[in-house]
């Protein structure tokens, strides 16, 4: 545990990680948030890729969640700094029903500034790491904006679940989740599992 991380709101103030708000005047506080969920939309499979949706979460091993990020990134914006779109993957969203990232896009620069304060300073970083690290450090390097976590913070999903044993398909399917394919909400799906495995090697 750490102590929050406290942003000025204008309602007062609030924990960057766990989302709680407080006035002013009362002591620090102890957080669990240590630990970041991200996952990305993309338009292909290899690290050049666009990214069209970055998702976001703050949680804890408890399965707790707190401050949550979502953004849509504009597809122009990402091919114009020289990020590229996979045919296969496109075919691929073809066939998915309603994707959630063509709506209220922002230009990359930006999105990718604004994901940089969300996470500021986290311990771990976890996703499927080997997919989307090495694309959301090349959108970074792309657009010449400072990477936010350290090399050292990544977390890999798979790697866990192959730790904990079983079928990993199986074990998604006993957490329920709301809509595939939006990248907050599959961050949502995969601190279910995730905390479910922690908590059970820790056993
Ligand atoms: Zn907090």
């Amino acid at each position: 545990m750490s102590k929050c991380d406290i942003i000025q709101k204008d309602t007062g103030y609030a924990c960057k990680r766990c989302a709680k708000v407080w006035a002013v005047g009362s002591g620090a506080r102890e957080c669990s948030m240590d630990h970041l969920m991200v996952d990305l939309e993309t338009l292909g499979n290899g690290p050049r890729s666009v990214i069209t949706q970055i998702g976001a979460c703050y949680f804890n091993m408890d399965g707790e969640v707190g401050a949550k990020f979502e953004a849509n990134i504009n597809i122009q914006s990402a091919l114009d700094v020289g990020l590229i779109i996979d045919g296969d993957t496109i075919k691929w969203w073809f066939d998915q029903p309603n994707p959630t990232w063509l709506k209220d896009t922002d230009k990359i620069v930006k999105v990718l500034s604004r994901f940089g304060q969300f996470c500021h300073g986290v311990k771990h970083v976890w996703s499927h790491a080997t997919f989307d690290m090495p694309i959301i450090f090349n959108a970074y390097r792309e657009c010449d904006v400072k990477i936010p976590f350290h090399y050292r913070t990544p977390r890999d999903i798979r790697t866990l679940t192959w730790l904990h044993g079983g079928d990993y398909k199986e074990l998604k399917k006993r957490f329920p989740q709301e809509n595939k394919h939006d990248a907050l909400s599959d961050c949502l799906h995969q601190v279910k599992y995730v905390s479910h495995c922690y908590k059970d090697i820790k056993k």
